[in-house]
């Protein structure tokens, strides 16, 4: 299979594409893959550099957002079959027997599993992984699109609706990067959650734009007109406010 790889941590370091071996069949408790889409994530390069302090041995292929589709099945795996639509992201297993494991807190797992740096990611054409890690993709969703939100999205995702901002409340999202490209349009399909983004000095990009990029080009400033919210929730009576943040 065609796969690419990191051959050696840097700077300076290489990604290559490669021929591999195709992988084994899955074993006990995983699935093997067919990969459709991976997305590209800051970490990837995290990775490539060796600055995890698991570092995956070399050669070792990185991608932790990961689209694609079953072709086969370990023992003992029921609740999945070949052909299912399926992703992976930055939980990419856990033990199920450490303490955090029996308290159900698995992202905080002892031994917790990361694709693209405990095992091979998804910039390959295959991956085997283990069915706690697989979330199930609807047929709506393209690969390319449902590939990002194994990572990028629960992120942002995950980070709004635990916000404590409810409908009608506006919400300041801070970059329009990998991640706040879509927080910004989760906070605005929340249908009454303003999002802003600054662009620069006190000029914001609103939420309800069609077209996030062409809107940052020209950097139009509009005003807080409606009472802003953070995490702590100020009170009816707060200001509308901004706080200017330096570019990072
Ligand atoms: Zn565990």
């Amino acid at each position: 299979m065609r796969a690419v790889v990191i051959t050696k941590h840097g700077p300076p370091s290489v990604l290559k594409v490669q021929d591999r071996p195709d992988p084994p069949p899955p074993s006990a408790g995983q699935v093997r893959i067919s990969v459709r889409a991976a997305g590209v994530n800051f970490a990837d390069h995290l990775a490539r550099v060796g600055l995890y302090p698991d570092a995956p041995k070399l050669p070792s292929v990185v991608g932790y957002e990961v689209a694609g589709t079953i072709e086969a099945v370990g023992d003992g795996v029921e609740a999945w079959k070949a052909g299912d639509r399926v992703g992976v992201g930055w939980f990419g297993g856990n033990c199920r027997e450490c303490d955090p494991c029996r308290r159900g807190d698995f992202i905080n797992c002892r031994l917790f599993q990361i694709p693209g740096i405990s095992y091979d990611g998804g910039y390959a054409a295959h991956v085997i992984a283990p069915v706690e890690a697989l979330a199930h993709i609807p047929d709506v969703l393209r690969p390319e699109e449902a590939a990002p939100l194994m990572c990028a999205g629960i992120t942002t995702f995950n980070a709004l609706r635990h916000s404590g901002a409810g409908p009608g409340d506006l919400v300041a999202i801070q970059g329009i990067g990998g991640l706040g490209h879509l927080g910004i349009q989760f906070a605005a399909k929340f249908d009454t959650i303003g999002s802003l983004d600054r662009v620069k000095g006190d000029e914001y990009v609103p939420a309800n734009t069609l077209d996030l990029a062409a809107q940052s080009k020209m950097k139009r400033p509009i005003s807080l007109k409606r009472r802003p919210v953070d995490v702590a929730r100020p009170s009816a009576s707060a200001k509308p406010f901004a706080v200017p943040i330096p570019h990072l």
